[in-house]
């Protein structure tokens, strides 16, 4: 008889799978996870095929230790996804199959869906006769007959229903049986849909009507123009015929607020929810219900684009444009575009949703790849776009980085208790700390970065690799006293507006502030709730947040960004002030942004008072076609860190000289990174681009596979696709 052979995907950075002995396996088997040896070690792995080759000497091939679970747990079509990824982004297919199994798959474990019980009417319960004033009785009853009450229902919890339905146990009016434990609460509240302006109406039409076909299409709406409401529709109707719908968000995005949303308008349907902040217990029920088809709706960041869903009908991607769909270590992607192939091989409709696209997005939506879909008002009829106004800081004196004009108008919003959003794409009291007598300023002893002062603590911090230390009381260099804090950070600007404005309730939103699990939950509620006056926020206040209240934007320091070395650099700061202005006037008043600005005739600044995207995208456009940078070329880059950038950058001119390159291929020359050192390793950089993406593939595919035959024990090494940034 012939050996029976498995070939296993195990979580190793080599581009290889591996061969057991596997008596027991059938082809049904493909897709399992399975135990296996490996030197000393036992490794989880999943199967990617069964038969009877081998290139190794069969008595040297080592049999499976054991299978898990019941059969497959990535679909055929995950694994077909999963491949594609490893071939695209040129990384190991072992590792890509099981970074897309939730950890608590990654153990030698069986898992378990958890269970609960649960309340429901008996037949005698049902024909139950209730007295009409016993209110409580009749709620509960009304309850139970729409179906199940589970112990975590608010309702079933409070203390009064509690002695009810032990009542009704007793009487033989209800029964408990087990059942999968929900993953949502049971929620009594549901929220009836606004009917859709034309612009909406028109856009879902095109969506639902894209039912069974792969159709990317940008809905391209202006900021408070409803783009969630459309989101809500498209996903009724893929639910009505039986759909499961997937929905990406930036990481940020996905706050117990609009998760609200969705429970609100589908109260019966279980929500799964994924996301890198989750447990592993609660992430593995959540991508369990979705891969077993009953969660109907999957909430999450960019790990969610490869959950398991057999019903998948509909892809959203809302804020399509945000950093976050990179994932910027082990397998490199960008989920915008994974989603994208992952609509293309089950041909479903896609909906990627911005008020800023990316570049990339814009430019397929130009060439008809995508489907344009357009929301041109703002939904809520009294709210317009907020008027831009430019102030020059070249006139203007700024006082601890606020210039009188903008004082002015923050004491007008008080004086009319409305808020105001002062915004600065930083952290922290200062960005760095100099000495004014020698020039010594403080630096990271492992990075090539400054040091941060963050007052609070009275600590200098690293912002690249996390590195603290206490503030000095004097130069180390020169013993100097005075030294002093430079530029503005958020906390400075706390105190500086708190004493300008010392009635007023200022509250400091950023990554510190915000670092408590539940504290940026408590503040949004704070600020609905009208308890704030001043709102001091960086880039994560810039994001999808709707406060009715909120009518001026302060934009404070936001030149550095149009002289970055960084092409994306102005892109992404039209974006961010674009998002940010959208946080003024989305209610009945109207709203203002004040940008301070020593460049006021920059064309950024002047398509952004006009809220002209399109314009702006098609100046960047022609800037990026001129200068051959995407989305007009296609990029790779070779990274390596070693301990000395010499042995980063020998090793990236020896990856060089393997290069098979010809004529579509542009191969620069090894270069430090733009911030070289980081976390005590040192790194260096190989680009390479191409007109052509699948010149680029082919060359890649070539090269990548010498590369992995380099001697590199001391360094590491890896390929960014498509790189957010270089
Ligand atoms: P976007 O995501 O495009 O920035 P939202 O979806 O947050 O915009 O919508 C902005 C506001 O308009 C929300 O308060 C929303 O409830 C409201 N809204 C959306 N569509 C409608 C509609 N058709 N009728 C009335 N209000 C709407
Ligand atoms: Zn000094
Ligand atoms: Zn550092």
């Amino acid at each position: 008889m012939l050996p029976i052979i498995a070939q296993v995907a195990l979580d190793l950075p080599v581009p290889r799978l591996f061969d057991y002995l596997a008596p027991t396996l059938t082809s049904a088997d493909v897709g399992r996870r399975v135990c296996v040896p490996f030197g000393r070690k036992t490794l989880i792995g999943i199967v990617l095929s069964v038969g009877h080759n081998t290139e190794h000497p069969i008595d040297r091939l080592k049999a499976i230790s054991h299978t898990l679970d019941d059969g497959a747990i990535l679909s055929a079509e995950i694994r077909k996804l999963l491949r594609f990824c490893s071939d695209y982004y040129h990384y190991p297919l072992g590792a890509t199959m099981l970074s897309a199994l939730p950890t608590a798959l990654r153990k030698d474990q069986p898992y378990t869906i958890k269970t609960t019980s649960a309340w429901q009417l008996t037949a005698l319960g049902r024909t139950a006769e209730l007295p009409a004033r016993a209110h409580r009785q009749r709620a509960l009853h009304a309850l139970l007959a729409d179906g199940q009450l589970h112990p975590t229902s608010t309702l079933a919890a409070t203390s009064g229903y509690r002695n009810l339905l032990k009542q009704w146990l007793d009487a033989g009016w209800v029964s408990v049986h087990l059942t999968t434990a929900p993953l949502n609460n049971q929620t009594t509240h549901a929220d009836t849909p606004p009917a859709l302006n034309a612009e909406q109406a028109a856009a879902l039409a095109q969506i639902s009507a894209a039912a069974g076909q792969f159709i990317a299409f940008l809905l391209h709406g202006v900021t408070g123009s409803g783009k969630t409401e459309v989101y809500l529709h498209a996903v009724a109707h893929a639910l009505a015929q039986g759909g499961q719908a997937l929905i990406l968000l930036p990481e940020i995005n996905l706050t117990p607020q609009l998760t609200g949303v969705f429970r609100a308008r589908f109260p019966t349907t279980e929500i799964a929810t994924l996301n890198s902040g989750m447990n592993d217990g609660d992430r593995l029920q959540h991508w369990l219900a979705a891969s077993t088809g009953r969660a109907r709706i999957v909430l999450g960041t960019r790990l969610a684009v490869f959950t398991p869903m057999p019903q998948l009908a509909l892809i959203i991607i809302d804020e399509e444009h945000d950093s976050s769909f990179y994932q910027q270590d082990s397998l490199r992607y960008a989920a915008r575009d994974v989603a994208i192939i992952r609509a293309q091989q089950r041909n479903i409709p896609i909906v990627l949703g911005s008020a800023t696209p990316a570049l990339e997005t814009w430019r397929n939506a130009q060439t008809g790849r995508y489907q344009r879909l357009s929301l041109t008002q703002r939904a809520v009829s009294a709210a317009t776009l907020p008027r831009i106004q430019l102030i020059d800081l070249r006139t203007q004196k700024c006082d601890a980085g606020i210039s009188p004009a903008l004082s002015t108008a923050i004491q007008q919003r008080l004086d009319l208790a409305q808020q105001s959003l002062v915004f600065i794409n930083r952290r922290g009291y200062a960005p760095t700390l100099i000495c004014r007598a020698c020039g010594w300023n403080a630096g990271c002893p492992r990075c090539s970065a400054r040091l941060v002062v963050h007052l609070r603590d009275k600590q200098l911090r690293c912002h690249h690799c996390g590195y603290a230390q206490r503030v000095p009381h004097a130069c180390p260099d020169c013993g100097n006293v005075d030294i002093s804090p430079t530029g503005l950070g958020t906390q400075r600007l706390e105190e500086k507006l708190q004493q300008q404005f010392p009635t007023a309730r200022v509250l400091r939103i950023d990554r510190d502030s915000t670092r408590r699990k539940d504290s940026w939950t408590t503040m949004q509620q704070q600020i609905r709730a009208g308890e704030v006056d001043i709102l001091i926020g960086t880039q994560l206040l810039a994001k999808g947040h709707d406060f009715p209240n909120l009518t001026l934007v302060g934009v404070i320091d936001a030149d550095s960004a149009l002289y970055s070395p960084d092409f994306r650099a102005s892109e992404r700061l039209f974006s961010q002030l674009m998002q940010v202005s959208g946080r003024a006037g989305r209610a009945q008043h109207a709203g203002e942004v004040l940008i301070q600005t020593e460049f006021i005739t920059h064309p950024l600044y002047r398509t952004l008072q006009q809220h002209d995207y399109i314009g702006y995208a098609k100046t960047l456009l022609n800037e990026r076609r001129s200068a051959s940078f995407p989305p007009f070329i296609h990029q790779a880059v070779l990274r390596a860190e070693a301990e000395h950038v010499q042995d980063a950058l020998a090793f990236l001119s020896e990856a060089k000289a393997l290069a098979p390159i010809n004529e579509h291929i542009n191969l620069f020359d090894p270069t430090p990174a733009a911030l070289t050192r980081k976390a005590n390793v040192e790194r260096a950089l190989l680009l390479v681009q191409s007109p052509n993406r699948r010149a680029l593939q082919g060359f890649l595919q070539e090269w990548i596979s010498s590369v992995y035959k380099m001697k590199a024990s001391t360094l590491r090494w890896h390929l960014d696709v498509d790189p957010w940034e270089i």
